[in-house]
């Protein structure tokens, strides 16, 4: 769905997880929290998706 907005410019691509290099998405079978943030080493679901991360880092 984040993808689907960002395709039609509903919402911005910079800083989001989506395009962060410290995201892994899907990785965990818990449907609360199936995410990973690799820069906290942490778990987080949708929605605590970031749109506007301070620590985004831009997948290389
Ligand atoms: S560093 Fe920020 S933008 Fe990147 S995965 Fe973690 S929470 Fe998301």
């Amino acid at each position: 769905m984040i993808r689907k907005l960002q395709d039609q410019g509903k919402i911005p691509t910079a800083r989001m997880c989506a395009t962060c290099e410290y995201f892994s998405a899907n990785v965990y079978d818990d449907a609360v929290r199936p995410h990973h943030c690799n820069l906290v080493n942490a778990p987080f679901g949708d929605r605590d998706l970031r749109l506007d991360c301070p620590e985004h880092q831009e997948i290389r």
